[in-house]
């Protein structure tokens, strides 16, 4: 057995996808549509774990092969034993993390599934403030930013779906080299108020991994 691979917002994808081969088996009697679609599940599974063991590549693309409703649950039920959890943290790791903080709220670490998790992120309703975490690298990097709720659902900037979202505003560590002292420049983006929704939503960390660079001011994390 190969050791867990599969990252959450990969596992996400994978069940979109499988989603939708399901719903065009089901309704598409046209074959070569049928078949159009396979082969572009194929390659969007193969662009994402371009970088994996052909063993490991084989498990995932045979999602592309699939056409009953209990063939996709039952694979999607054996992917699960191949997801990789987000590394557990503990409460000093987020205090280190975030030392301007006096009283930092921490989420309930014990009660969150790993499995589950790209990003961590919670909110502080009392100052206003959200805080997303992320290993970028193998590196434990966290943002904290205003948080402004918007009485509109709108697209989410880290799982690009329309959700209840709140205007989540960071400031950014990177500065221009010659730029005044008193330099700041903030990021604003619309971001899901609740970040399992958000988790379970997310298929692609690009946005996630820009945003983190640009706030902690480091291009070579
Ligand atoms: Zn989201």
């Amino acid at each position: 057995m190969t050791k867990p691979f599969i990252r959450n917002h990969q596992y996400n994808l994978i069940k979109k996808l499988a989603n939708q081969l399901q719903n065009t088996c089901n309704t598409v009697a046209d074959r070569k549509v049928v078949e159009a679609v396979r082969h572009s599940v194929q390659t969007r599974i193969l662009e994402t774990f371009h970088d994996a063991m052909d063993v490991q590549k084989q498990m995932v693309e045979q999602v592309s092969t699939l056409t009953k409703a209990e063939e996709f649950q039952h694979y999607l039920n054996s992917l699960e034993q191949h997801v990789e959890m987000f590394k557990p943290v503990t409460e000093m790791q987020l205090k280190k993390l975030f030392p301007k903080v006096k009283k930092l709220k921490a989420p309930n670490l014990a009660a969150i599934d790993y499995r589950y998790v790209t990003y961590l992120g919670w909110n502080d309703i009392a100052t206003n403030r959200k805080y997303i975490i992320y290993h970028l690298n193998d590196r434990l990097v966290g943002t904290e930013g205003r948080f402004t709720l918007v009485s509109k659902k709108s697209v989410c900037f880290l799982c690009n779906r329309h959700e209840e979202v709140a205007l989540y505003t960071a400031v950014t560590k990177f500065k221009p080299a010659n730029a005044s002292p008193d330099y700041y420049k903030a990021i604003g983006n619309y971001v899901c108020v609740n970040s399992e929704t958000c988790n379970k939503n997310i298929t692609n960390v690009a946005a996630l991994e820009t945003f983190l660079h640009a706030v902690t001011g480091d291009r070579y994390l």
